[in-house]
Order: C-alpha cells, then structure tokens, then sequence
C-alpha cells in the first residue's frame, strides 16, 4: 500500500510521523504483533528532511526523486532500484553520524535497520515544480516511477512538501491512502477544508483510489487548549482520527540532530515517550491495515521475500 503523508501546513510533523512510522514498520516489533515489513520511504519535500532524519548527506551524489520525475525513456519504465538508497547504506549513515555527535559511546545495536529503502531527495527537487509543468503527464510521474516497486515492498510511505502543488498531486496521484498529521494547536483545522477539497479533486480527476487512512495528532501537551483541540478534530472526524496521540517530546525533535529517528534511537517505554508513542502509531497502523484487508477479503503475503530490489546505490 501506498500512503501519502500530508497536509500543506508547515511544522506539523509529517516528516517526523513519516520517518519514524517507516522505521517502526521495517523493524517491526514481532511480540507485540508488529511483524516487520519491507517499507520503501519516498522523500519528495526538497528540503530534504526525511534525507537527512537518517543522517543521509544532501550533497552525497546519489540519485534523488528529482532525477526519477524528470526521467524522460518515453516508454521504458525507469529502473527503480538504481534510485534507492539501501537499508545498509541507511544503516551506516546514521552509524556515522551518531558516532559524530556522540565520540566516546558505543553505537546502539537498534540503529542497524534491514527492511528501509529511501528514495531521497534534495534541494534540486523545487526546480521540480516549475519543470514539470510542461511535461508530459506531468501529475503521474511519481506514480509512473513507483510502479515498478509496488509489488515489492508492503509500504511505500511518501513524506511530502508544506504545499498543495504539483509535487503533492503526484504523491495523492501515486497513493491509495493519504495520511494527515495535525498539530493540536489552535489553528489545527484550519486548512484542513482545503485539504479536504484538494483530496476530492483528485479523486474526482486523477485517482479515484485515493482515500483518507487516517489523521494523526502531533505534538500533544497537558493543556486545555489542545485538550479542546483533541476533542474538537474527534468529533468531525471520529474513528478516522488514530488513537494514539504524539506527545510534544524534546528527544523526539532532537532526534535528527543525532542522525536516526526516535523510534531508532530510543528504546520505547515510560521515559522515552516519545519513541513509546511512536511505535504505539506504528501498531495501530498494522491493526488498521488488517481491518481493511479482511473487510475488502485482500490477503497479501509479505514482501520480505521479494528479492528483486535488494541493492540500492
Ligand atoms: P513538517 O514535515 O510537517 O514540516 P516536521 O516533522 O519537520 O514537520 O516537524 C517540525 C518541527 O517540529 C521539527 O523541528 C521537528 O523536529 C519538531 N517536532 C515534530 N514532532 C515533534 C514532537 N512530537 N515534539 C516536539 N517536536 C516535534
Ligand atoms: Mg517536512
């Protein structure tokens, strides 16, 4: 499945929900039946966040997201894996840049990460908006990209860009689901009709697949405001909203700095709530796609033994 993290607002924590949900579901937590799952994370903010989240350098000269959506081979579909950054790669990324912030301690056994592959992306990715507009098939180049790699991964989690552009239309164009972060905050619903509206127009035009999977509240504290805040996005719109709300946590936003997402870096329980919380999202997710699995009869097996993407360069 596909699952697009969006919402045009800024600063609402669909980088930090898309990078540590990928994480959980890769790694998987068999005991609390969280199986682990091969999770493809696409990049396509130019910012770059979710790049370098992993400790992954900008500047590296790997291919990007950039380079798949101007790919112009007219009928020959664009050979995935030369795109993606392998689960090693990711690994000794955030190896290394742990190591950098951290000199005198010995590298945590839960940085090492097996079933991640990220397409990244970097700043040459906003020339992509103005590029793209005279292309042919222009919204469904992502898709088009992707669609050697659906088959191969049980996740293809795409973390978007603070906008409604053309580079979130080719993301609600690629995906089946659309996930939305709202920061419970006075302002949290605002946008949220446009948002709404724009989803509609995809369906209506692009994608008639496209459907919402969830919206998750970010950046939760003890407080009457957002306590109202909570109550008032649970009321329009009820089961759709996850029921694990994401604390307001310091390690959670200091967690880049040290080159791996929370759920990585921390081990999940009472002090580290952060990361708890996460994973807590993480299973809910797992329990929702099951729901719709069996409501639609869809038996899918895993992909973790699909072999053919292996190697990213
Ligand atoms: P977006 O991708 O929607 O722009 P980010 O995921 O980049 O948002 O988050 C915006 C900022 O807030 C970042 O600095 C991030 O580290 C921080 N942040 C995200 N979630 C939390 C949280 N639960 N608690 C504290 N800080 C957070
Ligand atoms: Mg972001």
């Amino acid at each position: 499945m596909v699952i697009a993290v969006a919402n045009q607002k800024g600063g609402c924590a669909k980088t930090t929900t898309a990078v540590n949900l990928a994480s959980a579901l890769a790694k998987g937590d068999p005991d609390a039946g969280l199986p682990p799952a091969k999770v493809l994370l696409v990049d396509l903010d130019p910012q770059g966040n979710a790049s370098t989240s992993f400790g992954i350098n900008n500047r590296d000269r790997h291919r990007t997201v950039y380079d798949l959506l101007m790919n112009d081979l007219g009928e020959e579909l664009p050979i995935i894996d030369d795109y993606l950054i392998s689960p090693e790669i990711i690994t000794d990324a955030m190896e290394q840049s742990w190591k950098q912030s951290n000199p005198d301690k010995k590298i945590p056994a839960s940085l090492k990460i097996e079933n991640l592959w990220l397409l990244p992306s970097n700043i040459q990715l906003s020339a992509a908006e103005i590029e793209l507009a005279t292309r042919l098939g222009r919204e469904t180049r992502l898709k088009e990209g992707l669609s050697p790699a659906l088959d191969e991964f049980d996740y293809i989690i795409i973390d978007t860009a603070p906008s409604l552009g053309l580079l979130t239309i080719n993301a609600f164009a690629a995906a089946n689901w659309v996930l939305i972060p709202v920061q419970t905050e006075y302002y949290a619903l605002e946008g949220m009709s446009q948002l709404m509206n724009s989803i509609k127009m995809i369906q209506k035009r692009i994608n008639p697949n496209l459907k919402l999977f969830g919206i998750a509240l970010t950046m939760y504290q003890k407080s009457k405001l957002c306590n109202t805040v909570v109550d008032e996005v649970r009321k329009h719109f009820s089961s759709q909203v996850f029921k694990t709300v994401i604390p307001r946590n310091i390690d959670i936003a200091a967690a880049p700095s040290e080159g791996a997402p929370i759920t990585l870096l921390k081990k999940p329980n009472r002090s580290n709530k952060g990361s708890q919380q996460y994973w807590a999202m993480a299973k809910e997710l797992h329990q929702r796609v099951n729901f719709i699995r069996k409501k639609y009869g869809i038996n899918e097996p895993s992909r973790l033994s699909a072999y053919k993407i292996r190697l990213g360069k």
